[in-house]
């Protein structure tokens, strides 16, 4: 700490109000697929103007391998082997050590699953670029026509990232590309065969498969593409939806999933992987489970342990973030104090809301429980709201007592209950088990009209159980009533607490000081050397108002990046914070900057609080330390000290889940158990 300059300087300044921490590192999970073999280095295409990094070529490399079928000759390892003398002929699976006499069936294509940041975007269309020049496209032996064009799929938040990278890192007129979304899509075969690229979302994909037929084919579904490649690949990990089924329809010669979190819960989530890559034996998840899991189950975790490794040698190509040598990381956490009127006015708050949570505990019934508890996460929310706005949040104008409406009301109040459920770890449908949280939200369309239900005993039903399965039911007698949810990504940077922020602030007085957090960022953010820039995430947008407030006080230039933005201005502002050299502050809100964005010009992160999930701070920070960072990288998490956000930072620290905490032992009908609320009291 003190070797830094910057922070020692500015511990002094800020004596009481700001204390820095550093934060050890978490482990890399997922160390079991990692690749160990030594690649060696692909020429650089010369379709790709930017000089591409080893570990980039090395993937070029198992990219071209793979695209070649099995290695059935043993020239390289690979999962089959051909085996034969004069008098026996088979083929040996390298995982099971099984063997047949059939031919295994040719696969081609893998998984590339290298952590955040390693730029597998630009490996991506290397290989496109790479990998065969553009030509008219050839018609095998059964008169099947293979295309020469690539497909790929991407959530549609990434369609202007890929846009935007191709642009960036092709060489001009070497490439081409184009969108098959909303608008602009194409209808016939054959209409992309001079296209290199055609770029598609999973619910274009998904939307045409549902429609494909003789009156209205799709030209998704009747062309063999040169090779699909899936981008955030784990957006199908479940294996019943529509979605998932119409991706794994695409026909392909050759196929691809990039993700960085190949397994995201369980190992079942790459068999969705594998089945989609159409790998022969294991896209049948029973032969799968046969030879790796059920050793597992049956507690032979080493066996187990060992083949997935071998497996994950054939097909998954996933090295450690810290293959390239990106400059120094310093992750700080800075407690701030609230100040006697503030500390009062959370006490008062956080009083109530324990004495709310003892009366559930004993009160209550499983009736009344849901709503109290959506009232008690409201109250959490106004806490946090306080840690971050301090007297700027007028309590008294926001809360609304949620017990008082009667139960009609719960599709008033049913949205809110589910994106705190997102936020704390996700929910999973009642039928198919497939998870509904902040991650998978992120990803989704900000137009997404697609509800889902969710029961007044929490019990959720995902949009494909709803039109597959009717009537839906909670498993109560008579079933609770069920309102309609969305995923809708925005919606998360809104606080539910409805108050007019902007007329209040502007009607507060100038004596008024800003909140502490907002003061320690004014501070830390003027001490920073010109030319610097940062970046600053949080929740909501109101703490972003306020902060733009703190910053237009102190002279400092910002810009904003939040789900007012309109789709088509969004990569202007950020066109703008990467050439200019001011404003040098941009404010984001997680929900609309932690995916896809490459923000490698700022060097500082700051992120405002503690978040429930801390996959989504850690995705928010990539978008800074990643491949292209030449600065050293400083990152600064905000929290109130002796407060829930400590606590909430605390069990981030022990490396536990949120949800693991707080959903202990939820029992998977009764909705919030008397456990997790008692959970939830402890980290008040
Ligand atoms: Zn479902
Ligand atoms: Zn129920």
């Amino acid at each position: 700490m003190n070797s830094c300059p910057w922070t020692s300087e500015l511990k002094t300044h800020l004596k009481n109000l700001v204390e820095m921490e550093p934060i050890s590192p978490l482990p890399e999970l997922l160390d079991v697929l990692e690749s160990s073999e030594k690649l060696p280095e692909a020429m650089q295409p010369d379709a790709i103007r930017t000089p591409l990094e080893r570990h980039q070529r090395q993937a070029l490399t198992f990219m071209h391998q793979r695209e070649l079928g099995w290695a059935l000759n043993g020239s390289r390892p690979d999962l089959w082997e051909y085996m034969g003398n004069n008098q026996r002929h088979c083929f040996v699976n390298h995982v099971s050590n099984a063997y047949q006499e059939e031919e295994p069936e040719d696969f081609s294509g893998g998984i590339i699953a290298d952590p955040m940041g390693l730029g597998k975007t630009l490996t991506m269309i290397s290989l496109v670029a790479s990998a065969a020049p553009l030509h008219n496209s050839v018609m095998d032996a059964d008169g099947v026509v293979t295309s020469a064009t690539t497909l790929i799929i991407v959530p549609p938040p990434l369609l202007g990232t890929w846009e935007e990278q191709l642009s960036e890192h092709v060489n001009p007129g070497s490439l081409t590309w184009c969108r098959h979304h909303g608008k602009t899509k194409f209808t016939g075969t054959g209409s992309y065969n001079e296209i290199s690229i055609v770029l598609t979302t999973y619910h274009t994909v998904s939307a045409e498969w549902k429609s494909h037929g003789e009156h209205s084919p799709s030209v998704l579904f009747s062309t063999r593409w040169r090779r699909v490649i899936l981008d955030e690949a784990h957006f199908i990990r479940n294996s019943s939806s529509q979605l998932t089924r119409a991706t794994c329809e695409i026909d392909a010669a050759a196929r691809w999933a990039v993700t960085g979190t190949p397994i995201q819960n369980r190992l079942s989530d790459l068999t969705t992987l594998f089945s989609f890559l159409r790998v022969y034996p294991y896209s049948n998840r029973k032969q799968f489970d046969a030879d790796i899991t059920n050793y597992w189950k049956e507690g032979n975790a080493e066996e187990a342990l060992k083949r997935l490794k071998r497996l994950a040698s054939f097909l998954i190509l996933r090295r450690r973030q810290n293959t390239i040598q990106l400059p120094l990381r310093r992750d700080l956490q800075c407690a701030v104090e609230l100040t006697g009127t503030e500390r009062a006015m959370y006490d008062e708050i956080r009083n109530k809301t324990v004495a709310r949570i003892d009366d559930i505990l004993y009160e209550s019934s499983d009736d009344t429980r849901p709503v109290e508890y959506t009232n008690i996460l409201q109250q959490i929310e106004a806490m946090r709201m306080v840690c971050n706005l301090g007297l700027y949040y007028h309590a008294r104008r926001g809360l609304r007592d949620l017990t008082q409406k009667n139960s009609e009301s719960w599709a008033s109040i049913a949205q809110q209950n589910f994106d705190f459920q997102g936020e704390m770890g996700g929910m999973q449908c009642r039928y198919c088990f497939a998870v509904a949280d902040t991650s998978a939200r992120l990803l989704n369309s900000t137009q997404s009209q697609q509800s889902l239900h969710l029961s007044k005993c929490l019990q959720l039903i995902c949009s494909d159980c709803i039109s597959k399965s009717q009537p839906i039911d909670c498993g109560h007698s008579p079933s609770c009533p069920f309102a309609p949810v969305y995923l809708n990504p925005t919606s998360l940077e809104e606080t539910s607490l409805s108050f007019n922020h902007l007329e209040y602030v502007t009607s507060l007085p100038q004596a008024v000081k800003f909140p502490p957090k907002i003061t320690a960022l004014v501070t830390q953010l003027k001490a920073l050397p010109p030319g610097v820039k940062s970046v600053v995430f949080s929740t909501w947008r109101t703490t972003l108002d306020i902060i733009e407030a703190g910053l237009n006080q102190a002279s400092i230039q910002c810009l904003r990046f939040d789900g007012t933005i309109p789709l088509k201005e969004r990569q202007a502002v950020i066109d703008r914070f990467r050439q200019e050299a001011t404003p040098s502050v941009l404010l984001l809100t997680l929900s609309c900057g932690a995916v896809g964005l490459t923000l490698t010009v700022a060097s500082y992160a700051f992120i405002m609080e503690p978040h429930w999930n801390p996959t989504l701070e850690y995705q928010a920070l990539a978008r800074i330390y990643r491949l292209g960072q030449r600065n050293e990288v400083t990152t600064v998490r905000f929290y109130v000290r002796d407060s829930f956000e400590q606590r909430v930072m605390d069990v981030q620290n022990s490396k536990r889940q949120m949800a693991a905490v707080l959903f202990a032992s939820q029992d998977s009908t009764a909705g919030p158990s008397l456990a997790s609320l008692q959970n939830l009291r402890s980290l008040l």
